[in-house]
């Protein structure tokens, strides 16, 4: 096995990447947990209000003095909500007593 047979200069997948750098603007997001995080975005780019913090998850904002997520209580279940969830429980129950019923009659038994 010849050893220095290397012939210098000769790299294979070396081509010159020939394309312009687009332009590109940095904007730091900072986290609840005071992460900053610069993120590089292409000019063109929308910047999104909110980053996710790829340091805790948090959400992260452009305000360093009032990140995201710091006053956000949970939301309180409303009253619709609450009719909505009873309702589909009826519906439920409606639906469980036909197939109960379904079921008495095809085994030719009475119901209850
Ligand atoms: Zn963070």
């Amino acid at each position: 096995m010849p050893i220095g047979n290397v012939i210098p200069g000769t790299r294979v997948g070396s081509a010159p990447e020939r394309h312009q750098p687009a332009p590109c603007r940095t904007v730091t997001y900072w986290c609840r947990n005071d992460h900053h995080t610069p993120i590089r975005l292409a000019a063109e780019v929308e910047v999104p209000e909110v980053w996710d913090c790829p340091r805790c998850g948090l959400p992260a904002g452009q305000d360093a003095q009032n990140p995201p997520g710091r006053v956000r209580p949970e939301p309180y279940k409303t009253h619709l909500a609450y009719v909505k969830e009873r309702r589909t429980a009826e519906e439920g129950e409606a639906i469980l007593a036909e197939a109960l019923a379904a079921l008495r009659r095809r085994r030719g038994r009475p119901a209850g």
